[in-house]
C-alpha cells in the first residue's frame, strides 16, 4: 500500500467544566466531547523521510515542520514501533485553526490512524489511545469521535450514548484564540472574583436531554467555563452569542476555548434558516451547519 487517506472530524464541547488550577499548573476537567461532521482528510504517503503539506482553511496558519501535530504523531507511532519509517502527510483542512474546535488533534489522530495502516503495525486502538494522550488532551477523543465524557485533563473517556442526531450551526470568528491565554484568563477572573470553585462532573441534565435526543433540553444545558474567559478577550463573541439567541437557537455556546461560537437547532431545516439569519446579520467569517455525533477518524 502506497497511500491511505483518512477523514477526521471536528468537536463541540456540550459541557467543559473546569475545576481549580493544580498544584502542575492544569485543571482537572469534566469534558462533554462531540464530534460533528466538519472533517479534515489528511493523506499519508510512504516516503523516506518525515515530511507534510497543509492545504485549505487557514492552511497559512498551521506550521509544516516537526510542531505539527500530525507530524508529531507519526514520530510518537515510529518510537513506539521502534523503527524508522517514513511519510509524506498532506492535510486538506476544513477545522478552523485555533477555532476551538480541536483540529490540530483531529489531525493528530488521523496520522496515527492513517500511519498505523500504511506502515502495515496493525496495533490495537488501545495502543494507539496511549500514544494519542502522550500527544494531547484532546487527541483520545479525536481518536475515538462519537459523544464522550472526558476526565482528568479530558484523556479518561467513557462514551455516551446518544438517542438521535443534533444539528448545528457554526460561527467562525477571524483569528484563533490561544488555548493557554483562555485557561489563563479564566484564572485570572476567577482569583478576581476569589468565587469558590466546585469540582467539576457531568450534569445528570445534559447526558438525559442527550440520552432522548431532545435538542431543546440539551441547548438549554449546554456551558461552557471557559466561554467568560473567551469572551473577555474577544468582546465581538458578546455580539455573535446574542445574534443566535436573537434568531432563535435553542442553544448557544462558544466553542472550547473559542472564537468559533456553536448554535444548535431544532431540526436540519431550522440549522439552515439559522445559518442564513447569521450570514445575514454580518456577525461572523464564515456560517456553517454540521451534525452530530459522527464517527471518529475513517479511512476513505
Ligand atoms: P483545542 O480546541 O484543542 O484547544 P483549537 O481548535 O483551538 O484546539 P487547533 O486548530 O488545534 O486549535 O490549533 C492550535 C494551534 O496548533 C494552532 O496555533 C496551530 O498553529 C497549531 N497546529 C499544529 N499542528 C496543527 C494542525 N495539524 N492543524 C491545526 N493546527 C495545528
Amino acid at each position: 500500500m502506497n497511500s491511505v487517506t483518512v477523514r477526521v472530524p471536528a468537536k463541540v464541547n456540550l459541557q467543559l467544566a473546569v475545576g481549580p488550577l493544580r498544584d502542575d499548573g492544569y485543571h482537572d476537567l469534566v469534558n462533554v466531547f462531540h464530534a460533528v461532521s466538519i472533517f479534515d482528510e489528511v493523506t499519508a504517503t510512504a516516503e523516506t523521510g518525515m515530511s507534510v503539506r497543509v492545504e485549505g482553511e487557514s492552511a497559512d496558519q498551521v506550521p509544516e515542520d516537526d510542531d505539527n501535530l500530525a507530524i508529531r504523531a507519526a514520530l510518537a507511532l515510529a518510537r513506539h514501533a521502534g523503527r524508522s519509517y517514513g511519510v509524506n502527510l498532506i492535510i486538506r483542512k476544513a477545522i478552523p485553526v485555533a477555532g476551538g474546535m480541536a483540529g490540530g488533534s483531529a489531525d493528530a489522530a488521523a496520522a496515527l490512524v492513517a500511519c498505523n495502516e500504511l506502515w502495515g503495525l496493525g496495533l490495537p486502538v488501545e495502543d494507539l489511545m496511549e500514544i494519542a494522550a502522550d500527544l494531547g488532551s484532546d487527541v483520545p477523543f479525536a481518536l475515538l469521535g462519537g459523544t464522550a465524557v472526558g476526565t482528568g485533563r479530558g484523556e479518561r473517556l467513557t462514551p455516551l450514548e446518544v438517542g438521535g442526531r443534533f444539528h448545528w450551526v457554526f460561527a467562525l470568528a477571524d483569528g484563533g484564540l490561544s488555548t493557554a491565554k483562555v485557561y489563563a484568563e479564566c484564572d485570572r477572573m476567577r482569583e478576581a472574583t476569589g468565587e469558590e470553585i466546585a469540582w467539576p462532573r457531568a450534569a445528570d441534565p445534559l447526558l438525559a436531554a442527550l440520552r432522548r435526543g431532545d435538542a431543546k433540553a440539551l441547548g438549554s444545558e449546554l456551558a461552557n467555563d471557559l466561554q467568560p474567559a473567551a469572551v473577555m478577550l474577544r468582546r465581538s463573541l458578546a455580539r455573535t452569542l446574542e445574534a443566535g439567541r436573537e434568531q432563535g437557537a435553542v442553544g448557544t455556546l462558544v466553542s472550547g476555548s473559542g472564537p468559533t461560537c456553536a448554535f444548535l437547532a431544532e431540526s436540519e431545516a431550522h440549522a439552515g434558516e439559522l445559518a442564513l439569519s447569521l450570514k445575514a446579520a454580518g456577525v461572523a467569517r464564515d456560517v456553517i451547519t454540521a451534525y452530530g455525533p459522527v464517527p471518529g477518524p475513517t479511512v476513505v
